[in-house]
């Protein structure tokens, strides 16, 4: 396989890159480390079969030129973390459609399969107990800023799906639950680094609302091998796909498991969600995903508990890896 990772210096993208290459592929990443980082892929570097080009997917040229040289196109890159989307509605707008419409038509052009990472926030409110992937969107005004991320990953999909279904694109949709591991950072959002980071530092830990809400928790070792296998399966064109975990834990829970993981003195402290997001902002109770279409098309099984999940983020930090500066997904 010659692969474009788009967003592959972001935390997800750089785990599949390893993953790539572990397995004998060559891998180009197009990144504009806006909130990816070159410390992410350090140990590709000097590889003969890895390539770094820092550039934007809002360069046509530059996206055309590169995924006319390779076969396969993961696109990862996506403006990313609600304080991010939520401080900076334009550029998320603007990276999320113009930028995925870019790649998707050099896909297309090209005839290079194509895969897309989704997300669960294409679900918004919608609370119910499962979500299969023909479940409704809920989504509050287009007017809040809260909600852009939402509807231009949606409106991805479309633009994904279309092109599979009028051009023949091989066409994979992913939408990824809340994944965490090594490398993610809690700076724009991500609720599991920003505790294992407070837990450590002995800091307060910050639990927004009543931390009631709830949330299951999948780890990128499980999600990365998945996307892979859905590639290569043809059944898996022109559909979305749920990866995540299958641990429910409500917020205030999750605190209270990374307090006693790592040992910590640190105080759970409440915060109001106009103080964590500014005025307006709705939150999401539940997210729960149904994965029995991952399944039935690949036989997905999640292996890692929200233990180890929250572990490997302690054990990274402790062994003084690179900084985590990225977040995505
Ligand atoms: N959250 C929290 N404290 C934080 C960051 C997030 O209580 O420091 C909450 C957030 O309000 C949400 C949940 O944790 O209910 C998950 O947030 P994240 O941004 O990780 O993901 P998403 O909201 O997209 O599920």
């Amino acid at each position: 396989m010659k692969a474009v990772v788009t967003g592959g210096a972001g935390f997800i993208g750089s785990h599949l890159c390893d993953y790539l290459i572990a397995h004998g592929h060559q891998v180009v990443v197009l990144d504009d480390l806006s909130t990816g980082s070159e410390s992410n892929l350090e140990q590709l570097r000097g590889n003969p079969a890895f390539e770094l080009v820092k550039g934007t997917i809002l360069d046509k040229r530059l996206v055309s030129d590169l995924i006319g040289e390779s076969d396969t196109v993961f696109h990862l890159a996506a403006a990313v973390g609600v304080h991010n989307i939520v401080d900076k509605p334009l550029e998320s707008l603007r990276t999320n459609l113009h930028g995925t419409e870019n790649v998707v038509e050099a896909a297309a052009a090209h005839g290079a399969r194509f895969a897309v990472a989704s997300t669960s926030e294409v679900y918004g409110k919608n609370d119910s107990d499962g979500l299969t992937e023909d479940a409704d969107r809920i989504l509050g005004s287009p007017l809040k800023s809260r909600w852009s991320y939402a509807a231009a990953k949606g409106l991805d999909e479309l633009v994904a799906y279309v092109y599979g279904t009028e051009t023949g694109l091989p066409c994979v949709i992913t939408r990824f639950f809340n994944i965490v591991g090594p490398r993610q950072t809690g700076r724009y959002g991500m609720v599991v680094p920003r505790f294992v980071s407070q837990a450590l530092a002995g800091e307060p830990i910050t639990v927004y609302g009543t931390g009631d809400q709830r949330r299951c928790f999948g780890s990128v070792f499980d999600v990365i091998p998945a996307l892979v296998r859905l590639l290569d399966t043809p059944e898996a064109y022109n559909t979305a796909v749920n990866l995540g975990g299958k641990e429910e834990i409500s917020i205030r829970g999750l605190a209270d498991r990374v307090i006693e993981l790592t040992g910590s003195s640190s105080e759970v402290r409440f915060v109001s969600y106009s103080d964590a997001y500014g005025a307006g902002y709705e939150d999401m109770q539940r997210r729960m995903p149904d994965t029995g279409l991952a399944r039935e098309l690949i036989g997905y099984e999640p292996t890692r508990t929200l233990d180890d999940i929250i572990t490997s983020l302690v054990e990274h930090r402790r062994v003084g890896a690179p900084h985590p500066r990225v977040a995505v997904g």
